[in-house]
């Protein structure tokens, strides 16, 4: 069912063609273990990975980032002015048996805004499968547009905010507001043992979603084990303020799913 009304939601604009590259290039949605829905979903209805990215790219929940992100679609970055941006919320993306769930904070404007896969087509997104692909989680080191044949194999990708946000900054309303997802995520990923938070604003969002308190100590690495089991693996953002100050490093950044791949085996 998800499926149909994916296309018959977003086929207005030739979305579907976007939503079977998700399914070829992930085998990303679909497939995801059912259960009953949590926050943000439809009560009554049963929910799949299917059914959170149709609701995921449909949207219009926060008049600012809807508007911001419809702007960046139109107005562009120069150097991609011939693209036609994504320009929605930004689905996860991965597999549905993911041991390994990789939280971030939003889509960068001209990065998944503009491809339509998260951290695809953007600096951030070149260490980050880049890293994955060294630990055995992704089948390339590139993530450059949604065709580029990435897979990931036993891990998820996701973020807190699905829609771009001005200067990178959610609010904490919007925040609040696109947790749901991530919420409802976690619940349909169930062989999940790891979560790999990719800075501070990834780990609040995830210590929200559990409710910890007070929130837990981050820093690169930094550990803490869930009310689940899960276990809660903080990395600092491979955005460029780090990685070109060398906050970050590549051997820092590999050393996080190094972990993860030890931790979910
Ligand atoms: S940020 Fe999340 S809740 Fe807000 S409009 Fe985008 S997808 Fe919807």
């Amino acid at each position: 069912m998800a499926e149909p009304l994916l296309r018959s939601m977003v086929g207005e604009r030739g979305r579907s063609v976007e939503h079977d590259r998700h399914r070829r290039h992930g085998s990303t949605i679909g497939g995801g273990a059912v259960r009953s829905l949590s926050a943000g979903g439809q009560s009554g209805t049963v929910d799949s990975l299917d059914q959170v990215t149709a609701e995921v790219v449909t949207c219009v929940a926060c008049p600012r980032l809807v508007a911001w992100r419809e702007l960046v679609a139109v107005e562009k970055r120069a150097s991609y002015r011939d693209e036609t941006y994504w320009g929605r919320p930004v689905p996860g993306f991965g597999d549905p048996a993911a041991r390994l769930l990789v939280v971030g904070l939003a889509p960068a404007a001209h990065g998944g805004n503009r491809t339509g896969r998260v951290f695809t087509g953007d600096r951030s997104g070149d260490w980050v499968f880049r890293a994955m692909w060294k630990a055995g989680f992704a089948n390339q080191p590139t993530s450059v547009d949604a065709d580029d044949g990435l897979e990931l194999t036993g891990a998820y990708v996701a973020a807190v905010v699905r829609c771009a946000p001005p200067a990178n900054k959610p609010t904490p309303a919007e925040r609040d507001r696109c947790l749901g997802y991530l919420r409802r995520e976690l619940d349909l990923l169930g062989q999940v043992k790891v979560i790999v938070a990719l800075g501070l604003f990834a780990m609040d969002g995830v210590s929200r979603l559990y409710g910890l308190r007070p929130r837990p100590t981050f820093g690169h690495l930094a550990e803490h084990v869930l009310p689940d089991g899960r276990t809660l693996l903080c990395s600092y953002h491979p955005s460029q303020q780090n990685t070109f100050t060398g906050v970050l490093t590549e051997p820092a950044f590999d050393a996080v799913f190094s972990r993860a791949r030890e931790l979910t085996g």
